[in-house]
């Protein structure tokens, strides 16, 4: 599998209006573009960090996976995303080593991405995303 770089981190956040503050105004980072993930129930928005992005996330809905995790652990780093080559090709190869994957196929992101999520028992708590753009 070809991970070419880490393509965003996904924060969880109650609210984008509200959260973004910090990594515009603070930071300085550039807000380029908001997104509707209606099959997630989420709505994200983005900054781009030299060659990668934080994505806030905020769930449009109290059942959302986005809204679920702030229940748990509350806001914050919610997942990593690597971009890979071929998303096809790299979920392929995990199932043969035996990870356990939440998405056995692609489906769609934001920004039109092919996305896959693997589940965290097979990554040491961590929820990691792959994509391909
Ligand atoms: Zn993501």
């Amino acid at each position: 599998m070809e991970i070419l770089k880490i393509d965003h981190l996904g924060i969880a956040v109650k609210s984008i209006d509200e959260g973004k503050n910090f990594w515009t105004d603070i930071l300085g980072l550039q807000h380029q573009g908001s997104e509707e993930v209606a099959p997630q129930k989420v709505k994200t928005a983005f900054f781009p960090v030299g060659e990668s992005e934080v994505e806030l996330l905020e769930s449009t809905a109290p059942d959302g996976p986005v809204a679920k995790y702030i229940e748990k652990k509350g806001e914050g780093i919610q997942h990593i995303a690597f971009r890979v080559k071929n998303i096809e090709a790299a979920l392929e190869e995990l199932k043969a080593k035996g990870v356990k994957l939440i998405d056995e196929k692609p489906r769609k992101g934001a920004g039109g991405a092919k996305i896959a999520f693997l589940h965290p028992k097979a990554t040491n708590g961590v929820l990691v995303e792959l994509c391909e753009r």
